[in-house]
């Protein structure tokens, strides 16, 4: 176990302060890159989240009540914190996910500029001045909160994760019960803590442990949970959409993606490897944004094969600094990989490369997955339709840009897309026709910036925007005033 990062037992924020299930219960956390036992996370049930629940009510009217200035000082204080802190933040990202030391801190340092950027809300947090058709009528919108958020997140990028939710929902005035991914449990309980030292109010931010179904299911169904904002995947997206739209609850779903990357015969192919490898690769596949449907033009097919062949060949594996891609989260994602994988060979495709799991000496124990590229999928089978999460990418060829289009389009999903090209008309198109809500020109499949409004159209997500200030309209509410004057009491 790692005594030295956190608690061998990590447990929920209830009310300012660290509390276990009601029950005793308690979950197994697992490093991904050894399979030892990392810390295990307390297994909240209904009591638990009610309780949470509660607090975040309790606390609910003097947050509320605060001007937006105040609280964006406060979430100022913890973005302070959190960067005087980030190196602590970045070793348990590391240890809870098995991703890079360096790749850890770049996440951590994104997670800290979303932190500023949502706190420098509270100098803005715009409504609007409008006219009226009504002489001496005065319009206008202010913002405000809708009480309790629950918010719901995945494992993928830990602390990114957390400050996405977190910092908007508080910001506009929610408090809020964060349930943790049961596979990242240490990284959501030190944000608590380093929320708490910062100055947060106990019961603005509570934070509970638990699996989905337990301790996720309880919170979408409570009756005094105003919005529901989830990052997960589509079919769990699914089933909270319909539980918290029974109660007419505001719902964010931020779900997953089968992203197309699309090869033109006039790209700088170097260039193209090089984000093909990224987008397909980096964090192991594990990313709502990876580029898993790498589409190439008919003339230049063989050729990019055999270059991205070459350089996945390269890949180191492992979790140090020196490796180009770590472990995937836990062994259960692993088998469902390489189960997705048996499929499709049985289904008639051929594995380039990769294919299973790592079974060498150096990584027998841990959970990795070798970077595996594919072709000859049937475009209409599961490997192309359905998100793998992984590092895993399939190849298809098309004979021009149409056909191209017309196969990134061939998606129940559309979160990002990318084209390779010099040609301006052709990136022009692509970006206007690609169904998706992030369209990229000469990089990768990736999304976002803080102040960026990210998120999918179709079945990545539900319309709704995070982060940027787009988010402000998730946890708010807009009110129309109308000030009507009488000229003749002036
Ligand atoms: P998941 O849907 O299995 O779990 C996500 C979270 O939901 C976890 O905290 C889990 O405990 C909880 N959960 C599970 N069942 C629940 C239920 N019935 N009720 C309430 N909560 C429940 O997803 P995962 O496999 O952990 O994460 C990977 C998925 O997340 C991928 O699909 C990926 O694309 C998606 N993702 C999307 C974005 C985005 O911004 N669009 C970002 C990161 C990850």
């Amino acid at each position: 176990m790692n005594t030295t990062l956190f608690p061998e037992i990590v447990l929920n924020w209830i009310d300012g302060a660290e509390k276990g299930a009601s029950d005793g219960a308690l979950f197994n956390n697992l490093s991904p890159a050894t399979g030892k036992l990392l810390c295990q996370g307390v297994g909240s049930k209904q009591t638990d989240v009610e309780k949470a629940v509660a607090s975040a009510q309790k606390a609910y009217s003097a947050w509320s009540g605060m001007t937006p200035v105040q609280r964006g000082d406060i979430l100022m204080a913890i973005a302070r914190h959190m960067r005087a802190n980030a190196e602590t933040i970045a070793a348990i990202v590391a240890a809870e996910t098995g991703m890079a030391p360096a790749a850890a801190l770049g996440e951590t340092g994104g997670a800290i500029a979303q932190a500023e950027f949502m706190a420098g809300e509270g100098r803005r947090l715009y409504g609007r001045t409008t006219t009226s058709a009504v002489p001496n009528k005065y319009a206008m919108t202010v913002r405000h909160p809708l009480g309790v958020a629950g918010l719901i997140i995945a494992a993928n990028t830990p602390i990114a994760n957390v400050a996405w939710k977190v910092f908007p929902a508080l910001i506009c005035g929610n408090t809020a019960v964060l349930k943790a991914a049961e596979d990242t449990p240490a990284t959501a309980w030190y944000f608590g803590k380093l929320a708490h030292e910062a100055g947060l109010p106990p019961g603005v931010l509570n934070i509970v442990q638990g699996l989905g179904e337990d301790a996720g299911a309880p919170l979408v169904a409570h009756p005094d949970v105003a919005v529901i904002s989830f990052t997960g995947s589509t079919a769990v997206g699914r089933q909270i959409a319909e539980t918290a739209g029974r109660r007419l609850a505001k719902v964010s779903l931020e779900l997953g993606g089968k992203n197309p990357l699309v090869v033109c015969d006039d790209a700088d192919l170097d260039n193209a490897v090089k984000w093909v490898l990224l987008s397909a690769f980096s964090n192991a596949g594990q990313r709502c944004a990876a580029g898993s449907r790498i589409i190439i033009f008919d003339a230049i097919y063989d050729e990019f094969r055999e270059m991205l062949i070459t350089q996945t060949e390269k890949l180191k594996v492992g979790p140090t600094d020196m490796d180009d891609l770590g472990p995937v989260i836990n062994e259960t994602q692993l088998n469902n990989m390489v189960a997705s994988i048996d499929q499709a060979r049985a289904e008639g495709a051929n594995v380039l490369i990769g294919g299973g799991r790592m079974t060498d000496p150096e990584h027998a124990d841990g959970f990795y997955m070798a970077p595996t590229i594919i072709e000859n999928a049937d475009p209409g089978t599961g490997i192309s339709t359905q998100e793998v999460f992984g590092p895993i990418t399939c190849l298809y060829r098309a004979k021009d840009f149409d056909a191209a289009l017309s196969m990134a389009n061939d998606s129940p999903y559309g979160l990002t897309a990318c084209i390779h090209s010099r040609n301006v008309h052709r990136v022009m198109e692509f970006t206007q026709k690609v169904q998706a809500g992030v369209a990229v020109v000469n990089a990768g499949t990736y999304g976002s910036e803080p102040h960026m409004p990210f998120g999918g159209v179709k079945q990545s997500g539900n319309g709704s925007r995070e982060p940027g200030t787009e988010a402000l309209d998730i946890y708010s509410n807009l009110k129309d005033i109308y000030i009507c004057v009488e000229p003749d009491l002036i």
